[in-house]
């Protein structure tokens, strides 16, 4: 394919709704990479965060084409990086009784959002010509996609872990196509945290524990979501400070969110009204039947009705 048609694929991109997009080139499988390229790098840290038990109990992280992309697709040449900007101008209320709700599940699941346009767009890329391939992924892909996202140019990962963009912050959700096409690729995003190490302090459970390393252990995003115990671990519990569905501070404090955050054209990602300020006590005592009306078509619906009553109990403990 030519350039013109590289420029074709980013245009049907944006007309699929996405904000943002590029190329990050994938060499062949018998050319490996050298150690100190950045996929490589990216692998060793991955391989050191997992080692160092960051993970927590996550054991899809030890998957290990998440190590070796040529295990997800043996012939991929690029991927297709692109993110959807989810940003809407409201803030999780500060009033005691109300719980905290993290900023990615106030809307329609993402999963559902990005999918739907992904799926379109890699159906096209499959139609352009006899023997192309196209696979797309939402965040459950084996696919370290905040680095693939940073090769193709989208923005850089910060502190925090998260991908920044210029344009929206880190108010993004990331999708991507792995393709057989040998495609033009962007130049990769440079990293601009600089000095600042808000995300780091603003943490009240100390859980980034170096630059760009963030251990779940500690993570109130992780216990909220992912963590499938009876308990909250004593050690987080009491820093709570009510949320009960992920956690946005080490994002909100950041530079790039208050400068550049900007509202979305996606109205899918509106908040449904129930996930501003819901009541700690009703979560604290929510019904199986209640929950799943209350999270219809909502990421949220990954914290079971036990777990989501176990977040709120626990927060009333919290500072
Ligand atoms: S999501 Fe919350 S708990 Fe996790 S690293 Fe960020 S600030 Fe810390
Ligand atoms: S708060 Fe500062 S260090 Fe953290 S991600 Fe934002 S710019 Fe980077």
């Amino acid at each position: 394919m030519s350039l013109l048609d590289v420029a074709f694929i980013k245009q049907k991109a944006l007309d699929c709704g996405f904000h943002k997009v590029g190329i990050s080139a994938v060499p062949t499988r018998e050319a490996p990479p050298p150690s100190a390229e950045p996929i490589s790098l990216s692998v060793q840290r991955l391989q050191q965060w997992l080692k160092q038990g960051h993970h927590a109990d996550m054991a899809w992280m030890k998957d290990p084409r998440r190590q070796d992309i040529y295990l997800v697709m043996p012939d991929v040449r690029s991927v297709i990086s692109v993110a959807l900007n989810y940003y809407t101008p409201y803030e999780q209320s500060q009033d005691a009784a109300h719980a905290k709700i993290s900023r990615y599940g106030w809307g329609r699941d993402y999963h559902k959002v990005l999918g739907r346009r992904l799926k379109s767009l890699a159906a096209w890329l499959e139609a352009q010509g006899e023997g192309v391939k196209a696979r797309y992924y939402v965040d459950t892909g084996p696919i370290q996609e905040e680095v693939w996202a940073q090769q193709a140019g989208l923005g850089w990962i910060g502190k925090h872990g998260n991908l920044i963009t210029r344009e929206y912050g880190s108010w993004v959700f990331l999708g991507e196509i792995l393709t057989n096409l040998e495609l033009p690729p962007d130049r990769p995003h440079t990293d601009h945290c600089g000095t600042c190490t808000r995300c780091i302090e603003a943490c009240p459970t100390q859980a980034i524990t170096d630059p760009f390393v963030v251990d779940a252990n500690r993570c109130i995003a992780y216990h909220t979501i992912e963590n499938r115990s009876e308990t909250i671990p004593e050690a987080i519990a009491p820093h709570l400070q009510n949320w009960v569905a992920g956690c946005d501070i080490c994002q909100a404090v950041c530079p790039w969110n208050e400068r550049f955050a900007q509202e979305t054209d996606v109205s899918d990602f509106q908040p449904y009204p129930q996930n501003l300020a819901p009541s700690l006590t009703e979560l604290a005592q929510l019904s199986e039947h209640e929950w799943d009306q209350r999270f219809r078509a909502s990421a949220l619906r990954r914290i079971r009705p036990d777990m989501m009553r176990r977040n709120a109990k626990a927060s009333f403990q919290s500072d």
